[in-house]
């Protein structure tokens, strides 16, 4: 049977990378070792360190005034070292909310300064929306704006790029952005932001690692006090190998960065994102048993929460999809119901066989209890 993975994260990976990583395993390179049992300081690893960056700059067409950084501690990590690095003595920051991960963002940042909470999020005919940036309040003297593109739980999107551009006078704000459940799945223009981060277990690789891509400007604001581990400035300076770094976790970067690129790059996966998403949310509009609460301008591709009629049936919906083969469709415990993640690695016949699924799922249960 084949089986379709919709979990959050970690997540997915495409199996082409995998079935490489498999062959590789026990003699990497002809070394007849595995590359995780090699030196992080050795020119073989540095190699695969060199050509994971160069195949993301690539792959984001990231400008030369920005370093790209490998850092250990995930999603949340960034949570503590964007404030950490990025407030000047002032310690002020706007954060822009819209669902869990941006307001445990916030959260962490009070720890270090002052990051004043926003919730951008409103009701339109019961669905909830994100208010165009231009209506985003932004004071004078900030150290920085935060605000998550993609709510992995709540399953809301910001497609918008900020309009604070480089291009426009008006941008004297630095811009930081957690893309860590949108990152690598629609194009971006890098310059917009000042910093992006994410954890890398949905479109990347492992988790624990996370990658940062920072306008060297910023370099300068890491202080001393600053943890080295989490230091910006020092991680950009050792090529992110202050420390060991994850190496297994950025070299399965590297096979998916450069399976990305074979798939024609970002502008091609984003064009089966749009499919697959599209396909999914339209089973659900046209579906009087499942639904989705989220306008749709702000639908998320990446993370499509769905509920059931009668939350009742939650439990068989579930059981009788894992012995299909679709697995991770829980949704998350802060919210209940369902979530089909469909990340760049899960191919369209997934989220076929999961609307297939989902319409015989209908059919069968529609007269069940209302
Ligand atoms: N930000 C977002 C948008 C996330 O989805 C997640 C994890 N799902 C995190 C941050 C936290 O990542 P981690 O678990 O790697 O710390």
């Amino acid at each position: 049977m084949i089986v379709y993975n919709f979990c959050a994260g970690p997540a997915m990976l495409p199996k082409a990378v995998l079935k490489k990583a498999q062959a590789e395993l026990l003699d990497w390179q002809g070394l007849g070792c595995s590359v995780m049992e090699i030196s992080h300081r050795s020119k073989e690893f540095i190699a695969v360190y060199e050509q994971a960056i160069a195949s993301i700059k690539k792959l984001m067409n990231i400008p030369d005034n920005y370093s790209v950084l490998f850092m250990h501690g995930g999603g949340r990590g960034q949570f503590s070292a964007v404030p950490l690095n990025l407030f000047t003595e002032r310690a002020m920051a706007n954060y822009f909310t819209t669902g869990s991960w941006s307001s445990s963002a916030v959260q962490e940042a009070n720890k270090f300064g002052n990051a004043k909470e926003y919730n951008l999020t409103y009701l339109e005919n019961g669905l909830t929306r994100v208010k165009p940036f231009i209506e985003w309040p932004i004071n004078e003297h900030l150290d920085y704006v935060h605000y998550c593109p993609n709510e992995t739980v709540d399953g809301i999107e910001i497609f918008e790029q900020p309009v604070f551009t480089p291009h426009s006078a008006t941008r004297n704000h630095t811009i930081v952005a957690d893309f860590s459940s949108t990152i690598l799945s629609r194009e971006i223009n890098v310059a917009d932001y000042d910093l992006i981060y994410a954890g890398a277990q949905k479109n990347i690789g492992p988790s624990g690692l996370s990658l940062v891509i920072v306008n060297n400007a910023l370099l300068k604001r890491s202080q001393n006090h600053v943890p080295s581990i989490m230091n910006y400035s020092i991680t950009a300076e050792k090529g992110s190998m202050f420390n060991t770094p994850p190496t297994y976790a950025i070299y399965l970067a590297k096979l998916v960065f450069d399976w990305l690129l074979e798939q024609g790059g970002i502008k091609a996966i984003e064009k089966k994102n749009i499919q697959k998403s599209a396909l999914l949310y339209k089973t659900i509009d046209q579906s009087k048993f499942f639904s989705n609460s989220v306008h749709p301008n702000n639908r998320s591709r990446m993370n499509v929460p769905f509920t059931l009629k009668d939350p009742k049936l939650d439990d068989v919906f579930l059981t009788k999809a894992t012995e299909r083969g679709l697995v991770g469709l829980k949704g998350h415990r802060s919210v209940g119901g369902m979530r089909a993640s469909i990340y760049n690695a899960m191919p369209l016949e997934g989220v076929q066989a999961l609307v297939d699924f989902m319409k015989e799922f209908e059919t069968s249960h529609s007269n069940s209890t209302f």
